[in-house]
């Protein structure tokens, strides 16, 4: 596959490429401008909100897929999004781990019966880490289908903990992922681009990755 990265030179970006070593990197931007030597079939973008317009204006030109986990983004950013996904396909999630895409669908599924329990967040990420709080404590919270207040720890090097606490007067109810490594957000992304490459146009999740939903073959 040829693909590119907006933010290489970040976390991310340097560990997708170690993990997309078998494949060629042709395009790279970050913030000291843009290498190309090849047209990407797609590009992954892990970088800040501000880099969009450079990735969704990379998918246009290169007709490529997206793979989309920069967190923070807002509707306007979404909305763009999905704009494109009418050309190309595109995958977007705040977090491309297969735990907590699993730690997603268990909450959608259970939540509802601990309606009567009292629901927080505690998430902890590396001390680098500019948004607060994370995109998957979000992403966590929608799935429990109420605001959940969150609580955000910034320390270390932690790639990513997240915990969904359940409690009533008796009893406490945790949920946990912990990330042990950066390296399972980019072979999760690798995943997406491989999923993409084959996807027909259109706006997918990590979920519809994990499950090869909507995957045509
Ligand atoms: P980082 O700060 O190490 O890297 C970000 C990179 O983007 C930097 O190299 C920076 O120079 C570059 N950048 C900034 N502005 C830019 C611009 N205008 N154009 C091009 N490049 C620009 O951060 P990171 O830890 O690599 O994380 C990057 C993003 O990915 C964050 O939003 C983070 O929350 C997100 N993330 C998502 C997942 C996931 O699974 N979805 C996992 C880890 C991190």
């Amino acid at each position: 596959m040829k693909y590119g990265i907006v933010g290489a030179s970040g976390r991310m970006g340097q560990e997708l490429l170690k993990v997309f070593a078998q494949h060629e990197c042709v395009y790279t931007a970050d913030v000291d401008g843009v290498r190309e030597s090849g047209a990407p079939q797609v590009v992954l973008d892990f970088s800040t909100p501000k880099a969009l317009p450079v990735t969704i204006g990379a998918c246009e030109r290169f007709k490529a897929a997206c793979v989309v986990g920069t967190t923070a983004l807002g509707e306007s950013d979404l909305a763009a999004l999905r704009d494109l996904a009418a050309r190309v396909p595109v995958v977007q999630s705040f977090n491309f781990s297969q735990g907590v895409t699993i730690l997603k669908m268990m909450l959608r599924s259970f939540a509802p019966l601990l309606a009567g329990w009292d629901a927080e967040i505690v998430e902890a990420h590396h001390n680098k880490k500019k948004d607060a709080p994370s995109g998957t404590a979000i992403l966590l919270g929608q799935a429990t289908g109420r605001e959940c207040p969150t609580h955000s720890l910034r320390l270390g090097g932690v790639p990513g903990d997240h915990t969904v606490v359940f409690a009533n007067d008796g009893e406490v109810l945790e949920l946990s992922h912990r990330a042990i490594s950066r390296s399972v957000f980019a072979l999760g992304a690798l995943r997406a681009a491989e999923f993409a490459l084959r996807a027909d146009k259109g706006f997918y999740t990590f979920e519809e990755v994990v499950e090869c939903r909507k995957r045509p073959e």
